[in-house]
C-alpha cells in the first residue's frame, strides 16, 4: 500500500521509512507538514497517512483537521506519530480527526500491526466506493447498450427542462426508433437484435455534442435530449444519424444487413412546458408521423411554448 508518511526528524523519517518498505509498502516521505498537505492534494494521493505530531510550518494536527475539513471520500486514515503520550493529548490528537496513534520510539511490532489494521479498514473502505459505483452505474444504465436508462435519462430531461424554464434556453427532444426491428429478430435471430440496439447507441453517442444525452426509453426505442438545441439543429443531428444508418449496414455475428431509423423531433423554449411528458408526447407524435408515412426519416413537431 502506497503510505504518506510525514516526519521532520530525518533519523526516525529514514528508520520508519526502511520499516515499512521491509514490510512490502510504498513510501511517499515528507518532512514537514505543508508537503504533507501538498501531496495530499495530488490526484490519487496515499489513503494511510501517517503523521508527526510535531513538524515545522504546519504540524500533523492541522493537516489532520484540513483533512477531516475536505470529507472527500475515499477516506483517509491517518496515525499520528508523537512523542506525547499522556491521555489528554492523545485525546486531543484524535479528536483533531486522527484514527490512531503510535507513541515514539515507535514498537516495530506495535506499528506493524496498527498499519495492518489501517489498511484493512483503507481497503474495506475501497471495496465499499467500488460496490457503491458499481450498483449506482447498474441503476441508471441500460444493461444492454451502456447508455442512461429510462428512469435516469427522464430524470436528466426534467432537470434540463426546469432549466431551460429558468433560463428560457431551447431545448430539443428526439426519440428515435428503430423500423422493422421485429423483422430483424425474426430473420437473424436476437443476437443479432441486440448487436442493432448496440451499434444503434454507439452510433448516436458519436454523433452527438458533449453535452447531449441519450437513453433507452424501452425496446428499440431511444430517446436523445439536446438542451441548448434550436429545431434545426436538432433536425439536422437526427438527420446525421438516420443517414449514417443509411450509409452503413449492421454487421453482426449472424451477418450484415440494412438497418434504418425513423425520428420524432420536438423543441420548446422553456416558460410554459417544463412538463416530461409534454415534449415526449410531441416527439412521440412526429415519430408515430414518421412512421406512418414510410419510416426512415426525421419529423419535427413544432416547438412547444412558442407562443411565448
Ligand atoms: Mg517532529
Amino acid at each position: 500500500m502506497r503510505i504518506l508518511l510525514a516526519e521532520d526528524d530525518v533519523i526516525t523519517r529514514r528508520l520508519l521509512e526502511a520499516q515499512l518498505k521491509k514490510w512490502g509498502h510504498e513510501v511517499v516521505p515528507c518532512s514537514d507538514g505543508q508537503q504533507a498537505w501538498d501531496q495530499l492534494n495530488k490526484d490519487e494521493s496515499p489513503k494511510l497517512v501517517i503523521l508527526d505530531w510535531m513538524m515545522p510550518v504546519m504540524d500533523g494536527l492541522t493537516v489532520s483537521k484540513k483533512i477531516r475539513e475536505l470529507e472527500t471520500r475515499p477516506y483517509t486514515y491517518i496515525i499520528l506519530l508523537t512523542a506525547k503520550s499522556r491521555k489528554e493529548d492523545i485525546v486531543e490528537g484524535l479528536e483533531a480527526g486522527a484514527d490512531d496513534y503510535i507513541t515514539k520510539p515507535f514498537d516495530p511490532q506495535e506499528l506493524r500491526v496498527r498499519i495492518r489494521a489501517a489498511i484493512r479498514i483503507v481497503q474495506l473502505q475501497e471495496d465499499l466506493l467500488e460496490a457503491l459505483k458499481t450498483s449506482e452505474f447498474r441503476a441508471t444504465h441500460d444493461s444492454l447498450t451502456g447508455l442512461w436508462n429510462r428512469y435516469a435519462i427522464l430524470g436528466i430531461l426534467e432537470k434540463q427542462l426546469a432549466r431551460s424554464t429558468r433560463d428560457g434556453c431551447e431545448i430539443s427532444v428526439i426519440m428515435a426508433d428503430v423500423d422493422h426491428f421485429k423483422k430483424v429478430n425474426d430473420n437473424y435471430g436476437h443476437l443479432a437484435g441486440d448487436e442493432v440496439l448496440r451499434q444503434a447507441a454507439r452510433r448516436m453517442k458519436n454523433l452527438l455534442r458533449p453535452y447531449d444525452d441519450v437513453g433507452r426509453y424501452g425496446g428499440e426505442e431511444f430517446i436523445l435530449v439536446l438542451p441548448g438545441c434550436n429545431a434545426e439543429s436538432a433536425v439536422n443531428i437526427a438527420e446525421r444519424i438516420r443517414l449514417e444508418f443509411e450509409k452503413t449496414p449492421v454487421v453482426s455475428s449472424e451477418g450484415t444487413f440494412p438497418v434504418s431509423l425513423s425520428f420524432g423531433v420536438a423543441t420548446t423554449k422553456g416558460k410554459d412546458c417544463s412538463r416530461t411528458d409534454d415534449i415526449i408526447g410531441l416527439a412521440d407524435d412526429a415519430l408515430y408521423k414518421a412512421k406512418e408515412s414510410g419510416r426512415n426519416r426525421v419529423v419535427f413537431a413544432g416547438e412547444l411554448g412558442s407562443r411565448t
